[in-house]
């Protein structure tokens, strides 16, 4: 064996001792994780099943008799208390001092209001009719430009 050779078988060794030393790593990595499972596996039969012992478990919420076959909007009293519970007691902490909405978006704009009574009063207007030539008070909405009175528009 030359020095080539012997360099080559030693490397080799070291390699082959840090491979094994590895293996030996990785084993007790899988033993660890084999026994977390199995830990896992057992609080997971403690839990109830769903059939059987979750089926016996106290209900809560439910009280109506097993008879009552017809749908009911039934708002049961366990249930309200529930809800009261749930609900967070929070005090109203606003304050109205009165400075909200006093901007110059929400001013009362300053539009001047039309006084009453102020509309002008007709005035009846007298047309002349063109067949008797008589002279009569009409109101504005009835005047036109060839006018007939009443009577004549009777005959
Ligand atoms: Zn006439």
């Amino acid at each position: 064996m030359n020095t080539k050779d012997r360099e080559y078988m030693e490397n080799l060794n070291n390699n082959l001792t840090r491979m094994f030393a590895k293996i030996n790593e990785m084993s007790l990595t899988m033993a660890q994780l084999e026994t977390n499972i199995k830990r896992a596996t057992e609080s997971i039969n403690g839990w109830p099943r769903w059939d059987s012992e979750l089926e016996s478990m106290p209900r809560v919420e439910s009280e109506e008799s097993p008879e009552t076959d017809v749908f009911q909007m039934k708002s049961s009293p366990k249930v309200r208390t529930l809800k009261k519970e749930q609900a967070p007691k929070e005090s109203n902490k606003f304050v109205d001092d009165g400075s909200m909405h006093r901007d110059s978006v929400n001013q009362t704009p300053d539009i001047k209001v039309s006084a009453k009574g102020t509309r002008q009063r007709f005035k009846m207007i007298d047309q002349t009719c063109s067949r008797c030539s008589k002279t009569f008070e009409v109101h504005p909405q009835h005047a036109r430009d060839s006018f007939t009175c009443d009577n004549c528009l009777r005959r």
